[in-house]
């Protein structure tokens, strides 16, 4: 072979392989991204996977970047002001929203419910400001979304009379530095596709890099001056002013991709820990209080600090509003809020479009560190629990109390930590499983410090053995709570969770578990009193959810519960009704679970686990043509969790459909309906 042709075929070879890349990545979309060379502009893109590029001269006649799948782009309006102001006065109405990490449909989510935006995504603020407090970088696939949109919304709002501020936030400065260690793997594929490094896709030639790096880190507004991290003493106490720091990022610190170890002290204060970007001060009880807020606030002349950076479970406000942490947890994709003034009054702004009064001492609005773990973390969460293991499953049985820790964490952030005590729960798992289901109770002033209401309890389902068996009946077991949910939106919530098992030793165990809600959590969620004394009767009920619940565990074949004694069964008294609730848990006997450990209930010894048993009685004709109709109704909505639950295989959710199916057989037949009622 000649060594042309040898090339050819090895070139050949690489358009293979590269045509492989793109067919297995064909979902991927990204850009565009401009570089502005002398004489032209070059888009490139990522569509279906594969790299796009398109020149542009300024003879052409193109006006708009527009992909199907990506953001549309005015190419004849790519000129933007250069944020050179840093103090604005007298403005009526502001918002601000930080850490958005990529997660740019919450974003527009959380804009839209408060009105800064319209349903097609234009500015509607009139001639109010929004403020991003940095940190739209990293972690999240929608960056570039979230860039342009930004891009766009800020020429509007100047049109309206308004202002969008982008202030720069420490991952901003890590991509502009080269530093790519929390991209998305969707960047590393566009990145590698397009033969750039990322940082380089914002390098000074590109127009997102030159439009990133003539924004600023700090900006005042009335009386309220905004940074990413904050402003710790040791800054303040050089005397520094907001203009002369955004000066020294813009031309010192932006422009030097390595700050390096020899630089100036007061460049490596500005950039380091206790610089503007990456302090976490505020949020730190025991290094900060209200008076050297006061001496921060004093030396800046400013009413109150707004800062993002530090993840809270809320907007939140401390020391009389002097300090207001807004980083909400957008970075989950899950939840968040923003920060609006109007009025003179400062607002928590939902995402169902509700306002509530920012208050420091603000009790009822505050989330449980339950709701944290349920609404708002993502499930590369893990919950470390450190104690002497060793002691509490030795003492089990006492179900008495240790000191722990709980440490709150995903490879990418700053963990939460805890203290706390926790104990053995339950009762035949803590007999029958090394692992029974434990109760955690937070420290209630650390829950404070980190911005959680009061509400101290976590109950913790941890796979019963050290087996995949195991591993598996746990996830079964939370499946049947999601279930149980749709049909009573009374019911326990539970989210399966990692738990980092840590003894005094230091050895470490990972095991699979869920979370599941305490029930004063629950009773402060759907208002109702817990009734925990005196016997309760099937009469003493409100019948129409106690038959939903009967046939729930007939559903899933359960006879490990008892009325009276509220055996696996909380009663609730809910206001406007005189007749208690009835909500189920512990599900782990149900023959849907088919746990091995399971056996005949104490309250029907003589019965197979196997045997579905209708446990009512009483039940009349129209009643159960009502229950069969709502049942009937809800049987799709079943299956779409079952087939939802991809932490199952697929085998196992075949399973459990079908033992619903079963039930459904039985209860559609005549023969069935007519035994049940001759037997009442
Ligand atoms: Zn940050």
């Amino acid at each position: 072979m000649k060594p042309s042709h040898f090339i050819l075929l090895f070139l050949s070879f690489l358009f293979v392989l590269e045509d492989m890349d793109a067919q297995r990545n064909r979902k991927i979309f990204d850009g565009p991204y401009i570089t502005i060379n002398e004489d032209n502009k070059e888009c490139m893109w990522i569509q279906k996977g594969r790299v796009r590029r398109q020149s542009i001269t300024p003879y052409d006649t193109i006006d708009f970047f527009d992909i199907p799948n990506l953001p549309k782009v005015d190419l004849h309006n790519l000129d933007f002001d250069i944020d050179s102001t840093v103090s604005y006065s007298n403005v009526s109405h502001f918002a601000a929203i930080s850490d958005v990490h990529g997660q740019h449909e919450l974003l527009i989510e959380l804009l839209t419910a408060q009105g800064i935006i319209d349903s097609v995504q234009n500015w509607s603020f009139t001639d109010g400001h929004l403020v991003v407090v940095g940190d739209i970088f990293d972690r999240g696939d929608r960056v570039t979304e979230s860039l342009w949109f930004l891009f766009e919304l800020e020429k509007q709002a100047k049109k309206a009379g308004g202002k969008v501020h982008l202030l720069l936030g420490n991952h901003e400065v890590m991509v502009l530095h080269g530093d790519i260690g929390y991209i998305n793997p969707k960047y590393r594929y566009t990145s590698r596709v397009s033969r750039t490094p990322y940082p380089d896709l914002f390098s000074d030639k590109t127009l997102l890099g030159q439009w990133l790096r003539s924004k600023n880190i700090t900006v005042s507004i009335n009386d309220f001056v905004f940074v990413h991290g904050g402003f710790s003493k040791k800054v303040i106490d050089k005397e520094i002013s907001l203009s002369q720091v955004n000066k020294v990022f813009k031309n010192e610190i932006l422009p030097d991709r390595i700050i390096a170890n020899d630089t100036t002290e007061f460049i490596s204060t500005m950039y380091f820990e206790n610089g503007p970007l990456w302090y976490r001060g505020y949020a730190n009880p025991e290094g900060f209080d209200s008076e050297q807020a006061e001496y921060i606030l004093g030396k800046l002349n400013k009413e109150s600090i707004i800062v993002g950076h530090t993840s809270m479970p809320q907007v939140m406000s401390l020391y009389d509003n002097r300090v207001i942490l807004i980083d909400s947890s957008i970075k989950f994709g899950k939840s968040g809020e923003l920060l609006i003034f109007e009025d003179d009054i400062l607002y928590r702004g939902l995402q169902n479009g509700d306002r509530l009064l920012l208050d420091s001492n603000d009790k009822e609005g505050k989330r449980s560190i339950f709701d944290y773990l349920f609404e708002v973390v993502d499930s590369n969460t893990i919950l470390t629990l450190k104690t002497d293991v060793n002691h509490l499953l030795e003492t089990k049985l006492d179900k008495e109390y240790q000191t722990s820790e709980v440490i709150i964490s995903d490879d990418l952030d700053e963990p939460l930590v805890f203290k706390s005590r926790v104990k053995v729960r339950g009762n035949m798992r803590k007999k029958l499983c090394t692992l029974p289901p434990l109760k955690i109770d937070f420290n209630k002033s650390d829950l404070r410090n980190h911005g959680f209401s009061n509400n101290d309890k976590v109950k913790l389902v941890l796979q019963c053995m050290d087996s995949i068996s195991q591993e598996i009946s746990v996830k079964k077991e939370h499946l049947v709570y999601e279930l149980y949910r749709q049909i009573d939106t009374l019911g326990l919530r539970s989210k399966l969770i990692k738990v980092n098992l840590i003894t005094d030793e230091n050895e470490k165990e990972v095991v699979q578990g869920f979370i599941l809600e305490d029930e004063e959590n629950f009773a402060r969620r759907v208002g109702g009193k817990l009734i925990k004394k005196g016997i309760v009767r099937p009469q003493s009920m409100q019948r129409e959810a106690y038959l939903k619940m009967v046939f729930f565990q007939y559903m899933i074949c359960n006879n490990d519960w008892v009325i009276s004694n509220r055996h696996n069964i909380e009663t609730i008294l809910l206001d406007n009704h005189n007749r208690l609730f009835a909500v189920a848990y512990d599900f782990d006997y149900s023959a849907i679970v088919a746990q091995e450990y399971a056996v005949p209930s104490h309250v029907f010894p003589s019965m197979d686990v196997e045997l579905r048993y209708l446990r009512v009685k009483g039940l009349i004709k129209a009643e159960l043509e009502a229950i069969k109709k709502f049942y009937n109704d809800e049987r799709d909505n079943f299956n779409n969790i079952i087939q939802g639950a991809s932490y199952l295989s697929e085998e196992e959710r075949n399973r459990f459909n079908s033992f619903i199916d079963d039930f459904y057989k039985i209860i559609n037949s005549k023969k069935w309906a007519k035994s049940q009622l001759s037997a009442n």
